[in-house]
């Protein structure tokens, strides 16, 4: 009897395929809780290094993945002993991390909905929501780390040679350069000695190769995604975001005049761009080449001599930087951060992951630029927006590259480790000089660059035909205060040029340049100095009048205000 009691009370205990099925199911729900960290972390992180083609197999990534198994880890230890709370929230909170990476450009309103999808899973399946996020997790692992080990094909920059259409006649060539964040000559500050000599060789290379100067040019807009489309369109719409859509990234132009009026005319078209606006792939007229520069250009880091751990600094900055979720919660750190300032506590400042090498994809491939201009056939308009002289300024004078991220210099303080909080100021008297001493090196090195363009055009003698214009699209924004609506009040004549005065340049055939001082908008001499002359359309406009619009610090409000240009107080 006692045997029977005890096979029985053996057989329920053990044997019972009811209990059985709740040992397995918390031993794979453990197991899920220690895999799913790691998969949901890492995961986007390969995704991200096969994006920007960065490969594995480099000391920054072998730390990189490293650290992201700490944090894994401790993630895991969170939701193993975390109870319902660190079970429930950290679960979410990474599947939300997951998505806002892979899924961050496709527009808040889809992610919101995206959000409310992973709460909903998570209210239902509870924590077969864990079990089953770590199989697909662990699936997508698998997928991504195939692809990071499959062999890549190198990205080829050259244009399509390709015959002009028969029958049409000849237009010289068009070559269209705007120097992303290029100030205007006259906008150049001469308070500082290097601005002085800075001004006088802009001046002086334009007149040698026979351009005209506009000095006094400016553009309406502050920012890039509002300054090129209005630009392009001939106009100066009083909102924000005017012909691209909303929430995307990158910013894909709907609508573009110039290239309909060029394109009309018989021009085939080529475009070179990176960052802030896509140009081709809304283009309302075909697009023969269009080159993309490696976004971000992170892998052109490889050919610096940077340490270990300025390289994890750049990876990371990029790779986080992807995720709203993460600028967002960084934002209001930073802006806790400066709201304890007062009362003596100091936390470290929001900047280690602001390092970025923008302007660096444009300058290692500046010649392949040049080389395909050389090839251009007659007939044919490239358009090229280079964000350089743009922040961060990696170019000593002579384009060789500055070995350390350290010595690579921002725009504003705000990007500057350390930075000492000063009620929202982008810059102090002290930092805008050293800026615009960085900065000015860095337009140098555009300049020894075109000036090697010049002469092998010249040699190769295609120079003289050429139509060439040559232009910014906001100031060098070297600025004390941004200007926002919200600042307006504060802001100074000198906060003003630098942040809308912009280069204009232009050379036509067998013309005599000259130098002309008058504030002129961009858009105005883009359509009365280049588009009228090349197309030989009739009729004058007057200059229209000079004002500069503020945007709000509100990125909602899409209304923006207008202000005269420059302001004289
Ligand atoms: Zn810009």
């Amino acid at each position: 009897m006692k045997n029977l009691f005890q096979k029985f009370h053996f057989n329920t205990h053990v044997e019972s395929p009811h209990s059985d099925e709740s040992f397995n199911r918390s031993k794979a729900l453990n197991f899920s809780i220690l895999l799913l960290p790691f998969f949901t972390l890492v995961t986007p992180f390969l995704v991200f290094l096969e994006n920007y083609s960065y490969g594995i197999f480099h000391l920054e990534i072998i730390i990189g993945i490293l650290g992201i198994l700490l944090v894994s880890l401790l993630c895991s230890a969170g939701m193993r002993y975390g109870g319902f709370i660190g079970k429930n929230i950290l679960g979410f909170a990474l599947v939300t991390f997951f998505l806002s990476i892979q899924f961050g450009s496709s527009g808040e309103i889809v992610f919101t909905f995206m959000l409310l999808g992973v709460a909903l899973l998570l209210l239902i399946f509870k924590d077969n929501f864990l079990l089953i996020a770590a199989s697909i997790f662990a699936t997508f692992f698998i997928v991504t780390l195939g692809q990071a080990f499959a062999p890549k094909g190198v990205r080829n920059l050259e244009f399509a040679r390709h015959q002009v259409a028969t029958g049409s006649v000849p237009f010289p060539r068009l070559i269209h350069i705007v120097l992303d964040e290029h100030i205007g000559l006259e906008g150049i500050p001469t308070d500082l000695p290097e601005g002085v000599t800075v001004k006088k060789q802009l001046r002086e290379f334009y007149e040698k190769y026979g351009f005209t100067t506009f000095g006094g040019a400016y553009s309406r807009y502050f920012h890039t995604v509002n300054s090129l489309p209005n630009l392009l369109n001939f106009s100066s719409a009083s909102k924000a975001r005017m012909y691209i859509g909303q929430d995307d990234s990158p910013n894909k132009l709907l609508q573009n005049t110039y290239f309909e009026r060029l394109s009309q005319a018989g021009y085939r078209l080529n475009v070179w761009w990176g960052h802030h606006v896509d140009y081709c792939s809304h283009s309302p007229v075909p697009i023969d080449n269009c080159i993309q520069v490696p976004a971000e250009g992170l892998k052109t880091s490889h050919r610096l001599p940077l340490n270990t751990f300025e390289r994890v600094q750049l990876v990371f900055s990029a790779y986080l930087n992807l995720s709203k979720i993460y600028q967002r919660g960084r934002d209001y750190y930073q802006s806790f951060r400066n709201g304890i300032i007062p009362y003596g506590v100091s936390l470290p400042s929001a900047t280690w992951d602001r390092h970025t090498v923008t302007a660096l994809p444009y300058l290692f491939t500046l010649d392949d630029l040049w080389e395909n201009i050389l090839d251009l056939p007659e007939g044919n308009a490239v358009f090229a927006h280079l964000l350089i002289p743009h922040y961060p300024y990696v170019a000593n004078s002579d384009c060789t590259i500055k070995g350390s991220i350290n010595e690579w210099k921002y725009s504003s303080l705000l990007f500057t480790p350390h930075y000492p909080f000063r009620e929202g100021m982008h810059n102090t008297e002290d930092s805008r000089k050293t800026h615009y001493q960085e900065y000015f090196k860095q337009v140098r090195c555009i300049y020894m660059k075109l000036d090697e363009l010049f002469e092998k055009m010249d040699h190769a003698g295609i120079f003289e035909n050429a139509v060439i214009v040559i232009h910014g699209d906001h100031g060098s924004r070297i600025v004390k205060r941004e200007p926002t609506i919200e600042n307006e009040y504060e802001l100074s004549r000198e906060d003003i040029v630098d942040a809308y005065s912009t280069l204009f340049a232009v050379k036509f055939p067998n013309q005599v340049g000259y130098y002309e001082t008058q504030p002129f908008p961009i858009e105005f001499l883009l359509q009365e100095k280049v588009v009228k002359p090349l197309l030989e359309e009739k009729g004058n406009v007057l200059p229209p009048d000079p004002f500069v619009f503020l945007r709000s610090e509100d990125r909602k409000i899409l209304d923006l205000k207008p202000i005269p240009y420059p302001i004289t107080h």
